[in-house]
């Protein structure tokens, strides 16, 4: 089989969590050959039916992370009614309306032994799910890493690859024993720009315009992202996908970090070289208003006229 071909993902079946062998020389143990993403299922305020929300986007992700690894794929039909099925078989693991979600982890992965520095010979694709509650730890307070980066110009920071999170564990380690909650970095070329969170966007506020770092190959597109330019983009506000110099911090109105696990959570402050600029937080704000728009869809709560959701039954 040639790299990157869509294999035929189609003969999985349904076993218990645990444990699963591989050879000591599998792709992804000795050359982290490797990709994940993450999506969650909510149970609608009805309290019977589950919702996805917009899982073919996590299917097509996974398809660009698996063109850039040299890793064949499942095709988007195959992705999706996997996390259907699994979802569907784990359907009393999805939380009551408003008492969080079924969170799903597909994993594409080099499974096949190879010695050498080369693509697999086999792949696994697997989903394992797990209940969780609401992240609201609350609120941000986010420290600038001016030495360390998550991602290089070229390098896999727009893919989904199992190996871009353990280089920051080291800096958000030391940043949470400062009392920061997570760190956001800058671009690796110039220092000078932000791009994002070590699991998260970010997006600035001023006036009537809305911010994000344009990704670039950098920056991983959050399905979050996305949806929440889609939706500020309804609401009237201003919406650029650009390059944001770390100054542009200082003058903003309020900053709020996206992704599948924070959904939408505003920054309360943020410290770059000792100085800490801090943001308003209240019901009026930006991010409050997005927030509520996209759990209200992503819970069938507010009618989904975007055709985001997707039943399983
Ligand atoms: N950036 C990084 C580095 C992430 O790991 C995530 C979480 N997947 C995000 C952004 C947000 O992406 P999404 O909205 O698709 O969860």
């Amino acid at each position: 089989m040639k790299c990157c071909e869509e294999e035929n993902f189609s003969h999985g079946n349904l076993v218990p969590y645990g444990n699963i062998e591989m050879s000591p020389s599998a792709g992804i143990l000795n050359y982290g050959q490797g990709l994940f993403e993450g999506l969650k299922a909510y149970r609608k305020e009805d309290g019977c039916d589950v919702l996805l929300f917009r899982p073919e986007q996590n299917a097509q992700r996974m398809k660009r992370g698996a063109e850039r690894l040299c890793m064949p794929s499942p095709s988007v039909e195959q992705f999706v009614e996997a996390v259907k099925q699994t979802v569907l078989a784990n359907k009393h693991w999805v939380p009551p309306p408003g008492k969080g979600s079924l969170y799903i982890r597909p994993l594409l992965f080099g499974s096949g032994p190879h010695l050498g520095v080369g693509p697999a010979p086999e792949y696994t694709f697997l989903i394992y799910v797990v209940p969780v509650g609401n992240y609201h730890k609350g609120l941000l307070n986010l420290v600038v890493e001016d030495k360390f980066h998550r991602a290089t110009p070229g390098g896999t920071g727009g893919i989904k690859a199992v190996t871009n999170y353990s280089p920051v564990y080291k800096v958000v380690t030391q940043a949470k024993a400062k009392g920061f909650s997570d760190v956001l970095f800058l671009d690796a070329l110039t220092g000078k720009n932000i791009e994002e969170v070590s699991a998260c966007n970010i997006f600035i506020v001023k006036g009537n315009v809305i911010s994000t770092p344009a990704t670039h190959g950098t920056i991983l597109p959050g399905i979050t992202r996305k949806s929440i330019i889609e939706i500020a983009l309804s609401f009237g506000y201003q919406v650029e996908e650009r390059v944001i110099p770390v100054e542009d911090l200082l003058e903003a109105d309020e900053l709020f970090c996206t992704g599948t696990a924070v959904v939408v959570t505003p920054v309360t402050s943020v410290t770059c070289h000792n100085k800490r600029v801090e943001y308003k937080i209240g019901v009026e704000m930006v991010s409050q208003k997005i927030h509520v728009m996209l759990t209200g869809i992503q819970t069938g709560r507010i009618e989904d006229k975007m055709g985001w959701t997707v039943e399983v039954d």
